[in-house]
Formats: C-alpha cells, sequence, structure tokens
C-alpha cells in the first residue's frame, strides 16, 4: 500500500519511505492512500479473538502488501508480550490500563512496532539510521527502550530541561549504547522544532540516514489502534463506549479514529485536554489556534501545536464540522487533577496518574450530562511515574514502584546539553558517523 501526504494526495510513496522518512517533504503527514478494511470475518468473531490475533489483523490490513504475514506475525508477538487489562471503576466507567509496558506508559506500543518495523525495513541497507526524537516526557523513555541494542539504529532523544519528572529523566538518559540523549535550554515546541528543521535539511539528508520518532510517524498508529478494539472487546456484549483520550500531540485519538473506520462502535470520542486546550478550544467552535505551551502536572500533553492535528481532519475530509461532532472536547485543570486523584482513591482505592486523571475528570463531566453513557479512559501512565503529584495528594507510600522503575533512581544520567537553536543541533548531529 502507498501513503500520501496530508497537503498533497497527489504524492504517493511505499511504506519504507513513509516510515522512514517520517514527513514528507510538504510538511504534511503521512495517511495511508485509501483506509483499509479488515476481513469480512473479522467482525463476526472478534469477541473471541486473543489481543495478539486482534493486532495481527489489523497490521495485516495496514502493512500486509508489503509485509508477509510471518514477519509480520512475529513483530507483533515482540511488541505484545504485556496485556492491556480494562478495570471497571463503576459498572459504567472503565479504567484502559495501558501502563504494562517496560516504560509503564502507552507509548510502548507505538514504540516497540516502529522499533521493529524499521529493523524489518532497513535490514539491507548500508548505512546507520539515526532516529531523531523529541520529547515532552513518555515518548522518549519509551522510544529509547525500544530501540535500544536493535542492530544498524542510533537514537538521538532531545527533552526540554527541567520540564520532565526526575524518573522520566533517567529513563531518557541512562540506556547508554546506541541511546542518546540531549538535554535542550527550551520547550518541548524548541525541541519538536530541532527536530522538525533537522529532517528538512537537505545538507544532512545527504549523509546521514535520519528519521523521526515521535507521534507523527505513521507507524505509531496502528499498532494504538489495536488497544482500542481489544478494550471493547472486554466489555458486555452490545456496549457502545464514549472513549476519553488524555491527549497531546493527537496520536492516541487519531487512533481510536482509525478503529471505528476500521468497523469499531464508538459512541463518541472525547478529548481531555490539560491548560493547553488547543484542541478543545477548536472542537468548541473556534479557530484552530496553536500556541506556546505551558507547564502542567499532566506533562505528556503539554502541547501548544499538537503535531496530530491535519491528520485528524484528513480522516474527515478536512469537513471541520463533521469532526466537531464525532470529538467532544474538555479542559481540566490542575486543582481539578488533583482532586480527582484524591476523589478516586478514596471511592474505589485506584490510583489514578495526573493523565488518567485529566480523562476521569472529562468522563464524569460527560456521564453529568449523559447518565447512560458507558466511558472507557484510557489510563496512559502508572502513577509511580509522577510520585511528586501523588504524594501531594495522598499519603506517601499508597503507590507501589513498580521494579523496572525502580532500579533507574541508581543509574547515573548521561545526558548532553544543547541550546534551542536549530544550527548548533544540526552542527552536532553533523559529526556523526554515517555507516554501520
Ligand atoms: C504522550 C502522552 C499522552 C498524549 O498522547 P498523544 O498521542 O500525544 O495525544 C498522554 N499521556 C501520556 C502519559 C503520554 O505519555
Amino acid at each position: 500500500m502507498n501513503f500520501i501526504s496530508t497537503n498533497n494526495p497527489a504524492r504517493r510513496v511505499p511504506l519504507k519511505e513513509a516510515v522512514l522518512s517520517s514527513l514528507p517533504p510538504d510538511n504534511g503527514l503521512y495517511m495511508p492512500e485509501r483506509l483499509p478494511v479488515l476481513e469480512p470475518d473479522f467482525w463476526q468473531d472478534w469477541r473471541d479473538l486473543t489481543f495478539q490475533e486482534i493486532a495481527f489483523r489489523v497490521a495485516q490490513a495496514f502493512f500486509g502488501e508489503d509485509i508477509p504475514a510471518a514477519a509480520l506475525r512475529s513483530i507483533v508477538d515482540e511488541v505484545l508480550t504485556f496485556d492491556a487489562p480494562l478495570v471497571p471503576l463503576t459498572g459504567q466507567q472503565y479504567i484502559l490500563e495501558l501502563f504494562h509496558g517496560p516504560t509503564l506508559a502507552f507509548k510502548d506500543f507505538g514504540a516497540r512496532f516502529m522499533a521493529r518495523l524499521m529493523g524489518w525495513l532497513t535490514r539491507d541497507d548500508a548505512k546507520l539510521l539515526t532516529v531523531l526524537v523529541a520529547t515532552s516526557g513518555d515518548t522518549g523513555g519509551a522510544v529509547a527502550h525500544a530501540f535500544h541494542d536493535v542492530p544498524g539504529i542510533r537514537v538521538v532523544i532531545l527533552y526540554p530541561q527541567g520540564k520532565v519528572s526526575g524518573l522520566q529523566e533517567k529513563q531518557l538518559t541512562t540506556l547508554g549504547g546506541n541511546i542518546t540523549a540531549l538535554e535542550v535550554d527550551g520547550t518541548f515546541d524548541d525541541c519538536q522544532r530541532l527536530v522538525k528543521a533537522a529532517l528538512l535539511d537537505t545538507g544532512l539528508a545527504g549523509r546521514l540516514q535520519l528519521t523521526s520518532a515521535n507521534s507523527i510517524n505513521i507507524s505509531r498508529l496502528v499498532p494504538q489502534i489495536f488497544y482500542y478494539i481489544h478494550s471493547a472487546r472486554q466489555l458486555p456484549a452490545g456496549t457502545e463506549p464514549v472513549m476519553v483520550v488524555p491527549s497531546g500531540n493527537l496520536g492516541n485519538l487519531t487512533a481510536g479514529l482509525l478503529a471505528e473506520r476500521l468497523g469499531l462502535k464508538v459512541r463518541q470520542f472525547i478529548a481531555a485536554n490539560n491548560r493547553n486546550d488547543v484542541l478543545t478550544q477548536y472542537l468548541a467552535g473556534h479557530p484552530y489556534e496553536p500556541r506556546p505551551s505551558e507547564v502542567t502536572l499532566s506533562n505528556a500533553m503539554d502541547v501548544g501545536a499538537p503535531s496530530n492535528f491535519a491528520r485528524m481532519l484528513a480522516l474527515f475530509g478536512n469537513d471541520q464540522q463533521a469532526m466537531r461532532r464525532r470529538v467532544s472536547g474538555c479542559m481540566v485543570s490542575d486543582e481539578q487533577t488533583r482532586a480527582a486523584i484524591l476523589e478516586v482513591a478514596n471511592a474505589h482505592d485506584y490510583i489514578l496518574d495526573p493523565h488518567g486523571a485529566v480523562g476521569w475528570c472529562a468522563a464524569k463531566q460527560w456521564q453529568l450530562k449523559h447518565p447512560e453513557a458507558t466511558t472507557v479512559i484510557l489510563e496512559t501512565a502508572h502513577p509511580s511515574k509522577f510520585p511528586e503529584v501523588i504524594e501531594s495528594v495522598l499519603d506517601s507510600g499508597r503507590v507501589v514502584i513498580p521494579e523496572r522503575l525502580a532500579c533507574l533512581a541508581n543509574k547515573e544520567k548521561h545526558a548532553i546539553p544543547m541550546p534551542a537553536d536549530e544550527a548548533a543541533f544540526s552542527a552536532w548531529l553533523g559529526q556523526l558517523p554515517a555507516t554501520k
């Protein structure tokens, strides 16, 4: 299957180019040239399929023409070595736990799939592949972990100095080997700007094989479809859930909309924003106005210019009203986020992380107006990744830190300081070795 740019449907590229170039030269985003369909029998027995089987069938719909079934099946099986369980808070409110992967965040799904797909696509190339990642928190850890020790691939991570949590920083800066962390003197939007500039820099492109791995890469979106379908399958038969998605760059939400296009029955999508509510404002009828990001408790959603916006709109054929009908926005403040963590801990003995808490608030507001609704709240990270926030609300010791996170505390940070300057970043990249 070919992929097209949101800025120019006439420009078609094969899978390898869409995945490795990440951004089309016209600064759009890649989308499949046609929305794939699942084999006709899928929706007859989907509730009886395993997570792995659902994932394989979805992956095949997108990549089956390009990747042999056996290779695709083993990629999917290597990605899904952990589950995405659906936990009921009440009979009408469910938490979809997406934090059972190695870095305790939903980005493990996309990153692990992308790493293996890139590895497969470049298995015969002579040049080393350099993967650039801008992160506001979780992406970098998930990507670093996903690519760590993949032969023929080097990863460069840019993160905003002082704007990620202590443990997030350890996840980014302690792997070593083929993973290098750059501590950027600026915001997440600066990090994203440096990555975009490097990818469009023709001088660099002639020497290095560069690619990006943040949520703009098409290969990140597809594995996020898997768990929407898997979650709905765990609900009582016939339930059409309201999917509540804590949102930043809108990759997760776009994947949900793709799941619906594949035939999943969803009552409504809710984009839950923190103070960085560019999307919520837009969905309420205002013009789309990106702006600088602000720091909040749910820092992985501190995004002022959501990079998947054009892709989302493209899914609706650029029909703004159609998108506004299908997706509702909700802005949740830091005060509401803290109150939600406390309320859910007291009422249900369940500890949300700050991102899930934003989702829970949005779900609660929706259910006040739609008491019959069943909500599925995507819990995008494990609460132990945000100890400062949780312990400002709950007694300390309530969150058990999983071993794979706990052991990071003793490891030493290795990061290279970098100004928020395109020329400096380009010069630094320019001195890296180019071949395997
Ligand atoms: C990245 C991230 C989000 C936002 O997801 P998008 O796909 O960028 O909208 C939400 N929560 C956590 C914990 C994240 O890491």
